[in-house]
């Protein structure tokens, strides 16, 4: 069943409407006042509304998800081994990895380059399926991979939103060189190897 209307009673300078008007207009003009001495303030950006960007830029969560990077270790070394999990992971299916080995006999000029005998020969994400969503970053297994702080991802081309490998590793370097990556990285969880069944370990009941 409908529920009754309430009538509200009107007072009698709400139903003249020229206080209220007056009111409101009083209101717009507080706020204009404000607004208008704050933005003769110097500061980064006028307060307390509106940011001038790109000169004024809001300071972004340490867990925001942007562009990609590829991380390095301390040796300055890629540390993706090309497995191919995050590919597989991924619920938009953007990321292409082709997997590379070193060859035999040049393992130690590779070595300088790669942390592991495998790296990622191909490493491309294309920015316009990917919906940011993480997971290729947490399910990687050597925390090779991290959404960086770079918002700015708008390209003329569609060419452009393919984020190739070399533009991952200079994402990497740039949030280093501006302060590091501040993402808690998530330390891999390690299962410990058991009693192997019915071997020398097996309890017997
Ligand atoms: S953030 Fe999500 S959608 Fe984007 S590449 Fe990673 S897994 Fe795929
Ligand atoms: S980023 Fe991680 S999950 Fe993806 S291919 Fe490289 S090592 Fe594997």
């Amino acid at each position: 069943m409908a529920k009754p209307v309430v009538q509200k009673r009107y007072t009698l300078t709400e139903r003249v409407y020229l206080v209220e008007i007056l009111k409101g207009l009083g209101i717009t003009l507080r706020h204009f006042l404000a607004n208008f001495a704050a933005s003769l303030k110097p500061g980064p950006h006028t307060v307390p509304t509106t940011w001038q960007y790109p000169e004024d830029r809001r300071e972004i969560s340490p867990v925001f998800r942007g562009a990609h990077m590829l991380l390095l270790d301390e040796q300055g070394r890629e540390k993706c081994i090309g497995c191919g999990m995050c590919a597989r992971v991924c619920p938009a299916q953007c990321i292409t990895v082709e997997r590379g080995k070193v060859p035999e006999g040049e393992e130690e000029e590779y070595a300088k380059r790669y942390a592991k005998k495998t790296f990622s020969a191909v490493f491309r994400i294309d920015l316009l399926r990917c919906i940011f969503c993480g997971f290729c970053e947490e399910t990687c297994p050597q925390n090779a991979l991290a959404l960086g702080p770079d918002y700015e991802l708008a390209r003329p081309s569609r060419e452009e939103c393919l984020l190739e490998k070399p533009r991952m590793l200079e994402n990497y370097r740039r949030a280093m060189a501006a302060g590091g990556v501040h993402r808690p990285l998530k330390p891999v969880p390690v299962a410990e190897a058991g009693p192997a069944k019915g071997g020398a370990g097996a309890q017997k009941g």
